[in-house]
């Protein structure tokens, strides 16, 4: 029987893990992937308290390795169904085993959204391993020296875009508004940098056989299309929740489909919490750390009364 089983080893779960492990809690983290979360992916980070400058990957590391001394870490694991006993603890299925606890902190976070292609039936999605990626960290070196377009316009397309500028793929940004929504000094590293903006432009089509030759945009205002060359597409719309295990065990989401939390990070049922991206709002690491640690807080001061 374990006091805590958190489902996401991302920047809230591991937090939650840690302040679970000080608090003398026994705590066990699952992950269906590798632990990190989508933080793993991200080219640099720069505004992380303490830490000037530091890789996604590098600083999930860091967090791994400092929660794995407060508790359990099981990767590459998929919960399939949490079922609440009605005796104040969870039973949390794997597949393989069935594990039990007292809370749940459900730490799962989002997923990339796809990109849809206007006015077409194809899907995007089909160019993954042609010319098209969600992550410019992983793939970005195979386009040194070759074209590439940035579709999105928020802190994650301006990061991906320096990034990919740094390393030596000649990139542009495409994005569906007139300005972007990114952190102010992001907006001038991208200026300084020279990356060309296709402003009010969507991707209409992907044209090429066996893998990208060009897309042809769509302009929103003027309603033109232009066809420009390019070998690859990074996408970089935003994310949408990882919410199937939380509306599975009836924890109540918003229409946007995020999970509803009070402050405590309480969901609806009881023993349930839910901390991170999965609760919408201000996505930043920072931000979901501080909601493991609150969840961890309240859920020992409920043990100990
Ligand atoms: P985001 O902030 O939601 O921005 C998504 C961008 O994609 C927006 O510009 C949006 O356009 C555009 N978009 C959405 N759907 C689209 C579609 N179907 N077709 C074309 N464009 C579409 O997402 P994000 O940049 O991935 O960031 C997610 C969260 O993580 C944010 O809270 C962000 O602040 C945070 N983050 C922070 C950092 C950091 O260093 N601080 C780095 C990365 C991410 P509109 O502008 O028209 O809506």
């Amino acid at each position: 029987m374990y006091d805590i089983i958190i489902i996401g080893a991302g920047p809230a779960g591991l937090t939650a893990a840690i302040y679970a492990g000080r608090a003398g809690l026994n705590a066990l983290v699952i992950d269906k992937a590798q632990s990190g979360g989508t933080v793993n992916v991200a080219p640099l980070i720069e505004n992380y308290p303490g830490v000037d400058k530091i890789t996604g990957i590098e600083l999930m590391k860091l967090i791994t390795e400092q929660a794995r001394q407060y508790a359990e870490i099981k990767e590459h694991t998929m919960v399939l169904d949490i079922h609440d006993n009605g005796d104040s603890t969870f039973s949390v299925d794997t597949g393989e085993e069935v594990l039990k606890s007292k809370f749940v902190i459900l730490a799962t976070g989002t997923q990339y959204r796809k990109l849809e292609i206007d006015d077409s039936d194809e899907d995007s999605d089909d160019y993954i391993g042609r010319g098209l990626s969600y992550c410019a960290v992983c793939d970005g070196t195979f386009f040194i020296g070759r074209e590439v377009i940035i579709v999105g316009g928020g802190n994650s397309a301006a990061t991906e875009a320096l990034y990919l500028n740094r390393v030596g793929v000649k990139c542009s940004i495409v994005h569906r508004r007139d300005s972007l929504r990114c952190d102010g000094k992001l907006k001038e590293d991208i200026k300084e940098a020279g990356i060309k903006v296709y402003w009010n432009c969507e991707v209409k089509h992907i044209n090429g056989e066996n893998s990208i030759e060009s897309v042809t945009l769509y302009n929103n205002k003027t309603h033109e299309e232009t066809t420009i060359d390019v070998n690859g597409i990074f996408v970089a719309i935003g994310y949408v929740p990882h919410n199937e295990l939380a509306k599975q065990c009836g924890v109540k989401c918003n229409e946007q489909g995020y999970v509803i939390v009070d402050e405590h990070m309480k969901t609806n049922i009881d023993g349930i919490f839910a901390v991170g991206d999965i609760t919408g709002g201000i996505k930043q690491i920072i931000v979901s750390e501080a909601q493991g640690a609150i969840a961890v807080s309240t859920i020992d001061k409920d043990i100990i009364v």
